[in-house]
């Protein structure tokens, strides 16, 4: 019944000939162009004018990929029911409108046949012509409505019967869409918190191997620098630095003080010579 109705849609849009696309298009899954252009025994051209057609409307939707050792894309197409039912829908509902008009015409106005030529005209033309058939020259006689009006009636509640059948199968379909959406949308959330438990994993992880690293550091620093401070690096500044200075001024006094007694020694020693 629906594929009736999306056959209808491309009866309207593109033409009879191309009707057989919606039994090999799917509503699920995108199908290649190619193989659609060879089961419908066209060719490629063809095949994608009657879908680019259909697409203009939003009938189909397609999606591409690339060849990956020729280099170009190939595009798959798909159904769009929800697109398609509602093209459908309001399609029906101007027939539905223009019906109406013309059952409420044949109720109130008057119409005129020539019952050999099986012309009619309304009561305007019937007058202007003073009842008589521009054919033939028959008398027109008055149109009996009941019947007409019975059949239009009959297509009418068809019609309506149609909307109604497509106006509950939009609702279905839009319910599977919001349903896929929903499922979607949990899928990302459920996506989400994975995401945001394994950061707080991974931070974890961090901080108790930076606090493992720093406990080792702190083990090294308690282990060596002990060492140092005791046995190696004050006590030896001390000694190198300190003691030599002082040694040093204290042997330059003592060098002076020599260096000056022996002056006054010379002295001494060239007075007395
Ligand atoms: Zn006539």
């Amino acid at each position: 019944m629906l594929k009736k109705f999306l056959r209808d849609a491309v009866n309207l849009i593109v033409g009879k000939q191309a009707e057989e696309i919606v039994d090999l298009l799917d509503t699920n899954n995108h199908i290649n162009e190619f193989i659609l252009a060879k089961k419908l025994d066209i060719t490629i051209n063809q095949t994608r004018n009657i879908l680019y057609k259909m697409s203009d409307y939003g009938l189909v939707s397609s999606i591409r990929k690339k060849d990956k050792k020729k280099g170009w894309y190939t595009y798959f197409w798909k159904i769009e029911v929800l697109k398609s039912l509602e093209f459908v829908k309001s399609d029906i509902f101007k027939k539905i409108n223009q019906l109406e008009n013309q059952i409420q015409k044949r109720e109130t106005k008057r119409f005129y046949i020539c019952k050999r030529c099986n012309i009619e005209l309304n009561e305007e033309n019937a007058l202007i012509h003073n009842f008589i058939c521009r054919e033939c020259g028959d008398v027109l006689m008055l149109k009996d409505n009941t019947k007409v009006v019975r059949e239009m009636k009959k297509n009418l509640d068809k019609l309506k019967r149609d909307l109604d059948f497509v106006e509950e199968e939009i609702k279905k379909e839009t319910e599977k869409i919001e349903k896929k959406k929903l499922k979607e949308l949990k899928k990302e959330e459920r996506a989400r918190k994975r995401k945001l438990k394994m950061r707080r994993k991974r931070r974890k992880e961090k901080k108790t191997s930076k606090k493992t690293k720093t406990k080792i550091k702190k083990a090294k620093k308690k282990v060596k620098k002990p060492k140092i401070k005791k046995k190696k690096s004050p006590s030896s500044k001390k000694q190198r630095k300190k003691p030599r200075k002082k040694v040093s001024r204290k042997s330059r006094k003592k060098t002076l003080k020599k260096k000056v007694k022996t002056k006054r020694k010379s002295k001494k020693l060239k007075k007395y010579k």
